[in-house]
């Protein structure tokens, strides 16, 4: 499947499920470009995918350290076991930004924010590039935005009823939608690397689909968008107003 699509269905992910968080306003759309990137994050495990060319050689000679620790394309990141454990390292990138006390302007524990810092960096830069949002700048407005978010604490905001951070929960929820992604295509995925290699797929085999063909392009990526557009305006109050609007009309 597509950067694009990908990073479209974890946005989507996130807006689905914000009412039940319940996160709202400036959170949730942080939160949703937030899940835009975590839906190319398992593709960091291909040096020559779009998150991995993000910061050039830098984000590239990472991806090649995923590929080998990870088992190689479409492993270790595209399993159950690589989701639960980029949710814990995010959930401890989180914690220990929350332990550097920035208070008031002042920052003690600088070094404490650098974890998290850089993934959200790697983050929103990589979901703009792959939503095609601000072009040649994408990096610059993903860094200041990663900078913004970890100044004012947006990534650690508590969902209920788990009191886990919303960056921790971003992780899950877009890998988890890039792993269901591609499991609509031919190849599947190894859900339960590294037990098995054997690739699980969600369609039967003759009407899976195959990555940027019409299909993708004209199925997948206009529901995808539809989908997102829908649970955004239903987030927003969409459904409330129409209600009220309809209830004054009678
Ligand atoms: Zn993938």
């Amino acid at each position: 499947m597509l950067g694009h699509d990908h990073a479209l269905s974890g946005a989507l992910a996130f807006a689905a499920v914000a009412p039940l968080l319940p996160v709202t306003g400036t959170h949730l759309a942080v939160a949703a470009a937030l899940t835009a990137g975590t839906g190319i994050l398992p593709d960091l495990d291909e040096p020559g995918s779009t998150i991995a060319r993000t910061f050039g050689f830098l984000t590239g000679a990472f991806a090649w350290i995923v590929h080998t620790l990870s088992g190689g394309h479409r492993k270790g990141t595209h399993s159950l076991l690589g989701v639960a454990i980029m949710t814990v390292a995010a959930y401890f990138a989180g914690q220990w930004q929350d332990s550097a006390h920035v208070t008031s302007g002042h920052i003690q524990l600088w070094w404490h924010l650098v974890p998290a810092g850089l993934l959200l960096a790697l983050l929103f830069s990589a979901g703009f590039r792959a939503l095609y949002i601000g072009g040649h700048h994408a990096d610059l407005f993903g860094i200041g935005l990663a900078a913004l978010v970890i100044w004012q604490g947006w990534d650690l905001e508590k969902v209920t009823p788990w009191h886990v951070s919303v960056l921790a929960v971003c992780v899950c929820l877009g890998m988890l939608a890039h792993i269901a992604g591609d499991m609509l295509t031919h190849d599947g995925c190894p859900l339960l690397y590294p037990l098995t290699r054997y690739d699980f797929g969600l369609l039967p085999e003759p009407i899976r689909i195959t990555t940027n063909k019409l299909a993708e392009r004209w199925v997948i990526s206009p529901l995808l968008l539809a989908g997102l557009a829908y649970f955004v305006w239903r987030d927003l109050g969409g459904h409330a107003l129409t209600a009220t609007q309809h209830l004054a009309g009678r």
